[in-house]
């Protein structure tokens, strides 16, 4: 059965997506992605306005409604106010895809508060707003699939990123408790864990440091957004009908 045979009735023709951090990066490779894969659209970024119009273009052109707003993932009562305005406008939410996050990468001894708060408040705590904004209508509807994006780092830790690996691991435990909550409800969450992917969040790496990576590397490139963006948009999908609580690590073969 396809989807949009089992919508059928509902009154949507095409599905509803929120991607958190959708204007920049892996999140908007997952908007386009799921642009071209019929699903409509509301992304949400932090402060770079003509990003997100460029990706509002591009999944518009693939036949998506677009809904873009500013909305800070760390500000509980705004991101509640984007859901409700994404189901009030777009239709009901079927997936989520929590991409938003940064790094304020020092080693610990020289670590600011606000470094450690600035990380786990965008990293888990938007992921855990976005999530609990969503959830109750996603297990009353018996309808929803949510990926949230982690990194390599939540797995093995990382030097000098003790806040970002901390908020990373934080959003595996956070995700399978969540799977494990609303997987009787037919809802579905799955952790994307990305290895070095090829984005502004790596641009800044120095050269020596990059040649490093790639010996680390099985594939011994960087990884590009789109191929994150394709196994999430395979585990919103039916196609991962029976696939829920699990952590996917697409880094190239830095652990086999
Ligand atoms: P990126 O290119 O820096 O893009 C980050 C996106 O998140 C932007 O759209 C940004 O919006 C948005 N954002 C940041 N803080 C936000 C906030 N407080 N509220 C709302 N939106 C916010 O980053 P990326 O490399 O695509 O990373 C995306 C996710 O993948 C992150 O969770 C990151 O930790 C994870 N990840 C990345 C890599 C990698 O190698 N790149 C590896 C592992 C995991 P603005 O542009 O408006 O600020």
């Amino acid at each position: 059965m396809t989807d949009s045979l089992e919508r059928a009735g509902t009154g949507n023709a095409r599905p509803v997506a929120v991607v958190t951090g959708g204007s920049r990066g892996i999140g908007r490779a997952v908007v386009e992605r799921l642009a071209e894969e019929d699903y409509d659209i509301a992304f949400c970024y932090r402060s770079d306005g003509g990003a997100a119009e460029a990706v509002t273009a591009k999944a518009e052109a693939a036949g998506a409604r677009v809904l873009s707003r500013r909305v800070d993932v760390s500000d509980a009562p705004a991101v509640r106010a984007f859901v409700d305005e994404v189901e009030s406008g777009l239709g009901p939410i079927e997936a989520l895809v929590t991409s938003a996050g940064i790094v304020r990468d020092r080693p610990l001894p020289l670590m600011a508060d606000d470094e450690w708060h600035d990380v786990l408040g965008t990293n888990l705590d938007g992921t855990y707003f976005a999530c609990r904004a969503v959830i109750m209508a996603m297990m009353k509807r018996r309808r929803g699939a949510i990926v949230t994006v982690s990194s390599v780092s939540g797995i093995g830790g990382n030097a000098s990123q003790a806040n970002y690996a901390a908020s990373k691991a934080g959003i595996i435990g956070f995700t399978q408790s969540l799977a494990k909550e609303a997987g009787r409800f037919g809802v579905r969450a799955n952790v994307v864990a990305p290895g070095f992917i090829e984005t502004d969040m790596t641009g800044d790496l120095p050269p020596k440091v990059v040649k490093e990576l790639f010996a680390r590397v099985a594939l011994r490139r960087l990884g590009r957004p789109e191929e994150v963006a394709d196994l999430t948009a395979f585990l919103l999908s039916s196609r991962a009908s029976y696939v829920t609580g699990q952590v996917f690590r697409v880094d190239g073969g830095m652990v086999i």
